[in-house]
């Protein structure tokens, strides 16, 4: 038989189910066994045997407590089903029903809560069998779970529908209490009996508590050859308070309101709400990372938009003027045509006009396009001291040509950053650019400082100094604009192109005065963790000392 493909959803690389368990999640994990062990060996031993007072109110708040919870981490467990569409995951949903299901029944019975021998015409031995198939019962759906987690893809996924998967599961859950109540209250005086009285239990309770117990030990062991999850991990746990549990309420007396029977309550009320928590702090986790997500999606569709409106414009801009020029051109050629006597001499100087300026139109465009070229973001990790030294050893002849003293500040250990180093050497390349015409107008020194440096939140600066004219106050918020120019000959677009680039790697481009003179333009980027030292750098341009004059 032909099996069938896995497929694997996107959504299963961040889901509980599937998630990893992190050093600091199994750390947590076994303090938490740890916590319950220390608690056991305190609580166990004679201080359990000893009898407390009967409190009426506390089956019924366990009880709904422990219902809420089970409710809640089953409708979790199910949703994560709906989406991932694993079998295991239905399965261990439905255990969590069971639990929260048997606990109707346990406290409709339980002797003395709404009536003096229970209610659904229970007997004594009733809430004590149910207890038992409660606690034998979840470790089975978990065996189930472990063992379907990593069945055979065509056996692990479910192909129907979800919703009818989770109705049938629902009603075979509810049908299996109904099964069980219907056993241990009709079938009463059939049943072994587990308790001697409405308080002590006997020996047979041993035996029937020592299975329920085994049964969480085996699920405990398979769960621990087959784990992988975050979820996994936390069922290990839960199955270790199950064991405690029922040593607490068994050892050494077994009877109902000692302080070994409360504290078992309370263990096993710490277990049914643990998967619970786990499950709630993976919400809000992701949720948090979905509203990241947002932002930075936003971020870069805005940055797109300026980029597009930044293209737009350009061409716009650019190709007017060979455009008409070819127009007037094509005009006079044809006048020259038509005269009586046509001029093919200066026809043809005006074709020759317009074949040069439909080859300028071309150059602009694909030079707009080379500039724009911020989709296809190739992104590594890579050294930024190593770009600096490379691109500063790119314009060496302009710096020479205007003497202008470099000064190379670069952090030592600088972490990798994350992005695309033609890109981000294009940026590097527009702001020294712009330096040197600024500095060019003004008189010496001229200093063109570059500085790398560990940003506060973890990220990389990078800055360009220079003690050229500077950028007026009312300048200052209108030169990352497309289009805005000083210069007779500029296009405007550098600095916005520079702009959509940084925040397309979700980094922030800023200028500030320089001191006394010149401007200081600044950028951070996003590192990746690596740390400079760590990665071999890239080549630093032989020739180019940290303070030179070229
Ligand atoms: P262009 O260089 O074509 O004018 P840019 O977008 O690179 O386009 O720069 C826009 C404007 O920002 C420049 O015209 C100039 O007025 C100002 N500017 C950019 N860099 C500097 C600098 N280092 N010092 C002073 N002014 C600058």
């Amino acid at each position: 038989m032909a099996k069938t493909a896995a497929v694997v959803p996107e959504e299963q690389h961040f889901i509980l189910s599937n998630l990893t368990p992190g050093p600091a999640q199994t750390r947590l994990a076994l303090a938490v066994v740890l916590a319950l062990l220390v608690a056991f060996f305190a609580i166990a031993g004679r201080f359990s045997g000893l009898h407390l007072q009967r409190i009426d109110a506390f089956v019924p708040m366990y009880a709904t407590a422990m219902f809420v919870n089970d409710s809640i981490t089953a409708v979790l467990l199910f949703a994560q089903f709906s989406i991932l569409r694993s079998r295991a995951l239905l399965v261990i949903a439905s255990g969590y029903l069971f639990t929260g299901l048997v606990l109707i029944p346990w406290t409709l019975t339980f002797p003395g809560i709404f009536a003096p021998d229970g209610l659904l015409d229970a007997g004594p031995q009733s809430t004590a069998w149910l207890y038992i198939l409660w606690h034998a019962g979840f470790p089975m759906f978990v065996i189930a779970y472990a063992l379907l987690k990593d069945a055979d893809p065509a056996k692990r996924l479910w192909r129907g529908s979800t919703g009818a998967a989770i109705l049938s599961s629902v009603a075979m859950t509810a049908a299996i209490v109904c099964a069980a109540t219907l056993i241990v209250t009709m079938g009463n005086a059939l049943l072994p009996r587990l308790l001697v009285d409405t308080v002590h239990l006997s020996t047979l309770w041993f035996y029937a508590a020592g299975a329920a117990a085994l049964m969480s030990v085996v699920a405990l062991i398979v769960l621990w050859v087959w784990r992988r999850s975050v979820l996994d991990l936390w069922l290990m746990v839960v199955m270790c308070a199950y064991v405690l549990e029922i040593c607490l309420i068994s050892f050494p007396v077994p009877a109902r309101y000692t302080v070994g029977w409360y504290a078992g309550r309370v263990c096993g009320f710490l277990s049914g709400s643990l998967v619970l928590f786990v499950l709630l702090y993976e919400i809000t986790t992701l949720y948090a990372q979905l509203l990241r997500a947002v932002f930075a999606q936003r971020r870069e569709r805005e940055a797109r938009l300026v980029t597009g409106e930044a293209v737009a414009a350009t061409i716009a801009h650019e190709v007017r003027q060979p455009l008409s020029a070819m127009v007037t051109n094509a005009d006079a050629g044809l006048r020259w045509l038509n005269r009586a006597t046509p001029d093919l001499d200066e026809t043809k100087t005006a074709l020759g006009q317009i074949v040069a300026n439909g080859h300028r139109a071309a150059a602009v465009i694909q030079r707009v396009r080379t500039m724009f070229r911020t989709g296809d973001l190739n992104r590594t990790a890579f050294d930024v001291n190593g770009l600096v030294g490379e691109t500063v050893a790119l314009v060496r002849a302009d710096l020479q040509k205007h003497r202008i003293v470099v000064q190379i500040e670069l952090a030592e250990r600088l972490p990798q950053v994350l992005g695309d180093p033609i890109q981000l050497q294009q940026v590097l390349l527009n702001l020294i650019a712009n330096a040197i015409e600024s500095m060019a107008a003004m008189d010496e020194p001229r200093v063109l400082c570059v500085k790398s440096d560990v940003h506060d939140d973890g990220g990389v600066t990078v800055s360009v100094t220079d003690t050229g004219t500077g950028v007026g106050p009312h300048d200052i918020d209108r030169i990352f604009d497309p289009l805005f120019t000083t210069k007779s000959e500029g296009m405007g677009m550098g600095l916005a192109i520079c702009r959509s680039i940084i925040e397309a790697h979700n980094g922030r481009l800023w200028v500030s005065p320089n001191k006394p003179h010149g401007a200081v333009f600044q950028f951070v980027l996003r590192t990746d963790g690596a740390t400079s030292a760590d990665t071999p750098r890239r080549e630093q341009p032989k020739d180019l000392p940290s303070n030179s004059r070229l």
